[in-house]
């Protein structure tokens, strides 16, 4: 590591740069690569990406400062730049983080998935209340829309899960669906995504205690659940539950387990009626935890762009070969926690 912007240029070649593509590394303010990496992921997640630059253009005459329109002139910022690699600093969309939620209001190490979540979330309320007035100018302020509308958050990122119940008296299933922006899963060591997300599935028997009260048989009964997915999103976010709460430790640990993902992904636990239950999802982006614990390490990301791939360490940016992505795997032993392995994984869809 450690390669230049102008060895960066040479490496990829000028026959050989994408048109309109650039490569900017973000300077770090004391402890952001949490946001920094999580940043460069989203660049690259293409829709995304694309409708950021949008808003950017359809809101220009917009003065109040919000957290979507600092990113909106960040990634515009990355996007009009007229060098194709260097570095810049996003100063801007930190300092109306740290003023918009005190978790992040500090110089510690934060976690990147709760950023994540927070910065889709907030984007998403922020794109919802613009919608909000305009439907109630039109309809004279009458609320015609109970439950908030879709954004193109939601159209980018959200699928749904449906939670199903099978009765074991009387067989008759129930199902509940709930909408995610993104999957957290549990990691088990020396498997795959794909063995994880089966995890995420198995079926789980209601007993004992547990019983589920079933409304056909009016009474607590022995029952089979399962969690499926009923509509895959366009960009899965798939988050693996590194940090576990230790009792014993009093504290969260690292399990640097070896989670094999691939290039390319299909999901098989969907539920019968999903719509493009087959679709096949690309790696797009993987957002890397290097360290040992959740308040101490370091976080970096890979991402592919125009065939290739490329590494993220703040300010740094390299190409990388597609065979180094599999060093973020994590460590096949238990031994050792400090790792430098996959944290948050994202698979587009072009179908
Ligand atoms: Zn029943």
């Amino acid at each position: 590591m450690g390669a230049n912007a102008s060895q960066l240029e040479k490496e990829i070649g000028s026959d050989q740069f994408p048109v309109n593509e650039h490569y900017f590394g973000l300077v770090n303010f004391g402890n952001t690569c949490y946001c920094n990496s999580v940043l460069q992921a989203l660049y690259f997640c293409r829709p995304f990406r694309e409708k950021v630059l949008q808003y950017k253009l359809q809101q220009k005459n917009q003065k109040k400062e919000t957290l979507l329109t600092c990113l909106a002139d960040l990634f515009y910022n990355i996007a009009t730049q007229k060098k194709k690699v260097g570095t810049i600093a996003p100063k801007k969309f930190i300092t109306r983080l740290r003023k918009e939620n005190e978790l992040f209001d500090n110089y510690m190490q934060q976690d990147a998935h709760e950023f994540l979540n927070y910065l889709l979330n907030t984007v998403a309320d922020l794109l919802q209340e613009k919608q909000g007035n305009r439907s109630k100018s039109t309809v004279g302020g009458v609320d015609i829309h109970p439950k908030a509308a879709s954004t193109w958050v939601h159209d980018i990122f959200q699928g749904t899960l449906t939670n199903e119940t099978r009765c074991l008296n009387c067989e008759t299933v129930s199902s509940k669906d709930e909408d995610f922006l993104d999957l957290s899963v549990d990691v088990e060591q020396n498997t795959s995504i794909t063995h994880c997300l089966r995890g995420f599935s198995n079926t789980e028997t209601l007993c004992a205690e547990h019983k589920y009260y079933c409304e056909v048989c009016c009474s607590k009964q022995e029952a089979q659940k399962r969690m499926r997915v009923k509509k895959l999103p366009q960009i899965l976010a798939l988050h693996l539950k590194r940090f576990k709460y230790m009792e014993q430790l009093n504290r969260y640990t690292k399990l640097s387990y070896r989670v094999v993902f691939p290039l390319e992904l299909r999901l098989f636990n969907t539920s019968d009626d999903a719509y493009n239950p087959y679709r096949l999802y690309d790696l797009v982006a993987v957002v890397i935890h290097c360290g040992s614990g959740p308040n101490r390490g370091h976080y970096i990301s890979i991402v592919k762009s125009h065939g290739f791939w490329l590494l993220f360490d703040d300010d740094i940016v390299d190409k990388i070969d597609a065979s180094a992505i599999e060093d973020f795997y994590g460590l096949p032993s238990d031994l050792q926690k400090n790792s430098e392995s996959g944290y948050i994984l994202f698979y587009q869809s072009w179908e």
